[in-house]
């Protein structure tokens, strides 16, 4: 699989009872990039889905990932996908959740980060 750059906020949020100053990643939006993060619920790994990519469009995050594999932990990852930050795994047994609606996007303060890239399977076949 590969690995997409993109530029994100990234914000130290409470995410769960008890936790607090979690890192959350949260893709800035502008008019060239419309870019969202989901995590394999599995393991924790996150990953893009660039929904400018004209092959995403009308699809469901379980349709563009078809039958992928989770790089990190190797489940079939539709199985697993959830949106991020509505869902963040923080260990095996606790989960948190971020509503990024409250967030300003603003350049401010970003960094560019990678992440592993979902891209529906057609292009995966080669
Ligand atoms: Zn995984």
């Amino acid at each position: 699989m590969k690995k997409k750059k993109i530029r994100c906020l990234i914000k130290y949020e409470n995410v769960a009872i008890g936790i607090y100053n979690y890192k959350v990643f949260l893709p800035l939006k502008s008019g060239w990039s419309n870019n969202s993060l989901v995590t394999c619920t599995n393991c924790g790994e996150l990953f893009v889905i660039d929904w400018e990519n004209p092959e995403t469009e009308n699809l469901s995050i379980k349709q563009i990932a078809g039958s992928t594999l989770c790089p990190t932990c190797n489940v079939i990852l539709s199985r697993y996908l959830a949106t991020y930050p509505a869902t963040i795994r923080i260990s095996e047994d606790q989960f948190g959740s971020f509503n990024d609606e409250a967030i300003s996007n603003q350049d401010e303060g970003s960094e560019i980060v990678e992440f592993y890239e979902i891209r529906p399977p057609q292009k995966d076949l080669k």
